[in-house]
């Protein structure tokens, strides 16, 4: 089947190539036409950028290019919007001369390293699970261990709550419809987390559960996810 692809690839864009290049999800495919990353993610560029690729022009479709007469000359350009700032897009080029491909490497892999370090100390928690077992992309969600969970009197929506008050940003959320009875929570690793920032995330977490497990009454956010447990039931799969 003739199936043009668009790769999504906001996080991965900018991992991938630096960490995997052996692996094929680019212009390398036949099928793949078009392919978008986030500088803002892990482009290292602050936010608000974004790009989107076309293997070659004829892929870029005619609807979404306008050829507009203005300031002397003709421009042809994709998007509507011109007074915008250019800061976002020098911010990229100057992260590319100034780290280079081996820059951007070390930096994609450092940030690696600490994910795959906080992925394993969270596995090797008794209330916890991790949602995979190998790690794609500097970032990953897990889940609350299904046993643990049946006897536990908090969530994952508590220990957010609990690590905000430290300063971290570890969102819980729940997974889409079907399974949206499963709450997750994930990290996201970027440059500038370092093995001394894991090691005090892993510490403020513990201390958390810890503290959690010398309740001796359910949480407001626990009788919540216990009564839609009731009408949904408990999921853990994936
Ligand atoms: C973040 C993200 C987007 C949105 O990209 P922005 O550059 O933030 O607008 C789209 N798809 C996936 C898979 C993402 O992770």
């Amino acid at each position: 089947y003739d199936i043009p692809i668009h790769v999504d690839a906001a996080s991965g864009g900018f991992i991938l190539p630096f960490l995997n290049p052996e692996v094929k999800w680019d212009f390398r495919l036949k099928w793949v036409w078009s392919i978008s990353t986030s500088g803002h993610k892990y482009g290292l560029v602050y936010p608000g950028l974004g790009w989107v690729v076309w293997k070659d022009k004829k892929y870029l479709p005619e609807e979404m290019s306008f050829s507009v007469n203005y300031l002397g000359a003709n421009i042809t350009q994709v998007g509507l919007n011109f007074s915008r700032p250019a800061a976002q897009i020098l911010g990229q080029y100057y992260n590319f001369i100034r780290l280079g491909f081996d820059g951007y490497k070390e930096v994609q892999q450092n940030s690696m390293d600490v994910a795959c370090y906080c992925h394993e100390q969270i596995g090797k928690m008794k209330c916890f699970e991790n949602y995979s077992k190998e790690l794609q992309n500097p970032l990953f969600i897990w889940y609350m261990n299904p046993e643990y969970d049946k006897t536990a009197k908090w969530t994952l929506y508590d220990l957010q709550g609990v690590l905000q008050q430290s300063g971290w940003m570890v969102p819980a959320y729940t997974m889409p419809k079907n399974i949206d009875s499963l709450v997750v929570m994930r990290v996201v690793v970027r440059q500038g987390m370092s093995r001394d920032m894991a090691d005090m995330l892993l510490s403020d977490i513990g201390n958390a559960v810890a503290g959690f497990e010398k309740l001796k009454y359910p949480t407001q956010s626990r009788l919540d996810y216990e009564a839609k447990v009731k009408q949904k039931g408990r999921v853990f799969t994936h």
